[in-house]
């Protein structure tokens, strides 16, 4: 099977071509970052019209680099949600014009399925597994008992991760996005200005990050009330061992009690090198193994949507032409249809 991708949830404006699910023929991903960064963020509305702009141009780039013709493809994948709702438009009405003109299978993809099965472009999987998934809007552990099947068993209560780590590098006045940035100025630090660790109920696989942001910036308020010189590196150090500490000690004890027999890092998050670090080595002293997607693939491309789309494909389930962008798309409902895992 060789399935073309798009993907247009947020900012990025990508394409893709990839045979069987794994062998990436082309990946082309045009970012917005530099349009978005003078407003601090993403600004939803500029960001579809963008998308409008580039989406003919990268698809065609993404057929010519993968060297294929059109009558070559088997299926064309779309991230179908969740995402901006404008974003994901221009991607859903390019893949079925797409679809229809060549007359070939449509599906649609859920963009955080596609998080995840990144990794499968670069590792063997082994199920049941357990997902730990960092990015700019979620913050999840998903149990993965095989192939395509979803079970979201803890997300975020507020922020998410990628979020929270981008709100406090702009207080801290660092450039959108401000996750790298903190990542960065984290490990230049012997020490971290003490930070809360919010763990929620004990049995819990939720997350909270927004108490922490508070935090953060209840201290550069004071510092400046008081004239006190503000230490971003030292502040970034905290900030990120609290993140790190309780995203590994979550995803560690999920594993062990799903019984997971490799835990996956996804997102945008996954490429912060403090939870790379702090995860390879708990992970080695528990014998348990990890995979992470390269940097290139942990955030937002079309080749982990053709990824997630061959899982479908492969059963032969395909979405209708009448598609629609579904901004809250829930991860669990758009699991494969087996029914020996139909709870
Ligand atoms: P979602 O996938 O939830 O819809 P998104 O697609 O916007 O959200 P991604 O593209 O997966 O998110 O990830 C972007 C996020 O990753 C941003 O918040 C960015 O700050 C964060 N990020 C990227 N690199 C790092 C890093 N090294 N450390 C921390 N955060 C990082
Ligand atoms: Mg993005
Ligand atoms: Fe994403």
């Amino acid at each position: 099977g060789l399935i073309l991708a798009v993907e247009t949830s947020c900012d990025e404006t990508s394409a893709a071509v990839v045979e069987n699910g794994t062998i990436i023929r082309s990946n082309v991903v045009s970012s917005q970052i530099e349009t978005h960064k003078r407003f601090g963020g993403v600004v939803p509305e500029i960001a579809s019209r963008k998308h409008v702009e580039s989406i003919t141009l990268i698809l065609d780039e993404a057929v010519r680099a993968a060297n294929v013709r059109l009558s070559d493809l088997s299926a064309i994948a779309v991230t179908q949600g969740p995402g901006l709702v404008g974003s994901l438009l221009v991607g859903v009405v390019a893949a079925k014009a797409l679809a229809c003109s060549l007359q070939i299978p449509l599906i649609g993809v859920h963009h955080i399925a596609g998080h995840i099965y990144a990794n499968r472009l670069v590792h063997e999987l082994d199920y049941p597994l357990m997902a730990l998934v960092v990015s700019g809007g979620h913050t999840e552990l998903v149990h993965v008992p095989a192939p395509g099947v979803f079970r979201v068993i803890g997300q975020t209560r507020d922020d998410a991760a990628g979020e929270a780590y981008d709100k406090v590098a702009r207080a801290m006045g660092l450039p959108y996005p401000g996750g790298p940035h903190v990542d960065r100025l984290a490990h230049e630090a012997d020490e971290g200005v003490p930070m809360p660790r919010v763990w929620l109920e004990p049995d819990s696989y939720d997350f909270s990050f927004s108490g922490l942001k508070s935090a953060v910036l209840a201290i550069l308020n004071q510092a400046k009330m008081r004239g006190d010189v503000i230490h971003p590196v030292r502040i970034s150090k905290g900030f990120q061992d609290s993140v790190v500490e309780v995203l590994v000690e979550k995803a560690i004890r999920a594993s062990k009690e799903f019984g997971a027999k490799q835990l996956l890092l996804a997102g945008g998050v996954a490429a912060n090198k403090g939870l790379r670090e702090a995860l390879a080595d708990r992970c080695g002293r528990e014998g348990l193994p990890l995979l992470a997607p390269p940097l290139s693939l942990c955030t937002d491309n079309a080749a982990m949507i053709a990824a997630a789309a061959f899982l479908k494909w492969d059963r032969g389930e395909t979405s209708p032409l009448d598609l629609k962008a579904e901004p809250l798309l829930s991860l669990g409902g758009w699991s494969v249809k087996d029914p020996f895992f139909e709870s």
